[in-house]
């Protein structure tokens, strides 16, 4: 499975939040059970090939039911529960790839948090300046949201901490450095 950290990235790129708590919460049973821990907090994994599949990894009735929340709920309350599917989608993603895939992976997600620039100009999220780029009423708004420089600060020495104890990603996080981010390719 992939670490938290590297779900906290996805969903720092894709919402502007890294809800890492959320993603160390669905994993928490890890250290008991192992990869068996996909038995517990993640039922969308669990029913792939029956609900989705990676053709349709988010059906039209699933982004019903969102809607449905964002509606009664609010806005935070839809995208949390964005950020719970979205985890185990990316889990049964990881199951796909090979070791040095998912090291490649690692350290392609580790230069991007390392990148502010990148993750303004492509992620539309403001590490320095706590803004998200939102589509409100078919207008580009940069919104303040507060909660993101100490998210951001958390997650980047979280990672640090990460890369000092493993050489295997250093070099990788090198390689992904060199070749600006460039998506592996399977040879
Ligand atoms: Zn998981």
């Amino acid at each position: 499975m992939p670490s938290g950290w590297v779900h906290a990235v996805i969903d720092l790129i894709a919402y502007g939040r890294s809800y890492f708590d959320l993603h160390k919460e669905k994993d928490k049973h890890y250290k008991i059970l192992g990869p068996r821990h996909r038995c517990i907090n993640h039922g969308w994994y669990q029913n792939y090939g029956r609900i989705w599949s990676f053709c349709d990894p988010f059906p039209s009735w699933l982004k019903e039911s969102i809607r449905i929340v964002r509606n009664k709920r609010g806005l935070d309350e839809a995208e949390e529960q964005m950020a719970r599917i979205d985890h185990d989608y990316i889990d049964k993603m990881w199951d796909t790839l090979s070791e040095p895939e998912k090291q490649y992976w690692e350290g392609f997600f580790a230069w991007i948090l390392f990148s502010p620039k990148i993750l303004k100009d492509w992620a539309r999220v403001d590490v320095l300046k706590a803004k998200i780029q939102r589509i409100i009423n078919n207008r580009e708004v940069w919104e303040s949201c507060l909660e993101i420089k100490s998210e951001y600060k958390r997650l980047c020495n979280y990672i640090k901490a990460v890369t000092k104890g493993n050489k295997a990603l250093q070099e990788t996080l090198e390689v992904v450095k060199f070749n600006k981010g460039q998506i592996y390719k399977k040879r």
